[in-house]
Parts: structure tokens; sequence; C-alpha cells
């Protein structure tokens, strides 16, 4: 039990990546759906997708046409929020539409 001091960046970094893999598992899920709806409908139907923000608890949803979808996560990246949750998510925020918004992860680094 010793070797707690100096710790703390690190532990700020891992809730970084917890609230980022909340993020992800909810994008793997509209990913799984997007898949199964193309199979079935048009790229112009609109869907109710799950918002990619980091919230762990998060239950908001966002609309947007299978196409549109595809053209944000080309990028992987990228990640579709609820217009009213990207200026709480800790990525840059590069599209903001009156359905949903748009962050990017990584813009700051290497620039
Ligand atoms: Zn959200």
């Amino acid at each position: 039990m010793t070797a707690r001091a100096g710790g703390r960046d690190e532990s700020t970094v891992d809730a970084a990546y917890a609230r980022l893999g909340a993020a992800i598992a909810r994008a793997d899920e509209n990913r799984a759906l997007v898949t199964e709806a193309y199979k079935i409908t048009s790229p112009q139907t609109a869907l109710t997708l799950r918002c990619e923000c980091m919230h762990r608890l998060c239950t908001e949803v966002v609309a947007l046409t299978l196409e549109e979808y595809e053209e944000i996560t080309a990028d992987p990246a990228q990640a579709v929020v609820a217009p009213s949750h990207a200026d709480v998510d800790e990525r840059e925020v590069v599209k903001r539409t009156s359905r949903f918004s748009v962050v990017e992860e990584g813009l700051r680094e290497g620039g």
C-alpha cells in the first residue's frame, strides 16, 4: 500500500478513458443499428441513435439519416452528439446542426 503519491495524473487519465469508453460503447451500438437498418431501408431514412458524448450516464438520443451517420463516422475520430451535449463533451465541436452536433477527437494533437 505505497506509491500513492504522484498518481493523480494517472487517475485523471483513467477517468477520461472511462468516459471515452462509455462514448465508444454507445457508438458501437449505433454502428450495429445503422448496419442493420441499411439492410431494410434507404440511406435517406432517419434513425434515432444514441448520443455519443462522453457522459457515462447519457441517455440522450439524436435523429439523423443513415447517410449522415455514415458520412460523419467515415472519420473514426468523429462522433455524433446531441446539440445540448456538444459543449460539455471534452472533444472539439466541428459541426452543429439543429438536430445534432459532431465532435472530433485529438484536433489539438500534432498541430
Ligand atoms: Zn450525451
